[in-house]
């Protein structure tokens, strides 16, 4: 291991799409949030609170949807 590396696992380092949020969260969905092919726009839905979120966005009541590289290594 690196010492960078080394130095990112001592602080608990994740990156960005590693994080806790609304796209890795078991409840959200993507969806077509606006039809007109092929300009077709998606977005991502809450399954469980039912309105629509962002990416990084998060809440309390976030579940992991799959370990991460991280988690599963
Ligand atoms: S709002 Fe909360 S429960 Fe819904 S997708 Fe985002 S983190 Fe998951």
């Amino acid at each position: 291991m690196s010492g960078i590396a080394a130095a990112k696992a001592g602080m608990g380092y994740q990156a960005a799409t590693e994080r806790p949020r609304c796209a890795n969260c078991l409840y959200s969905a993507q969806e077509y949030v606006d039809r007109m092919p092929p300009y077709d726009r998606s977005g991502l839905r809450c399954r469980r609170g039912g309105y629509l979120v962002t990416a990084y966005a998060v809440c309390s009541q976030y579940q992991a949807k799959s370990p991460t590289k991280k988690e599963a290594a």
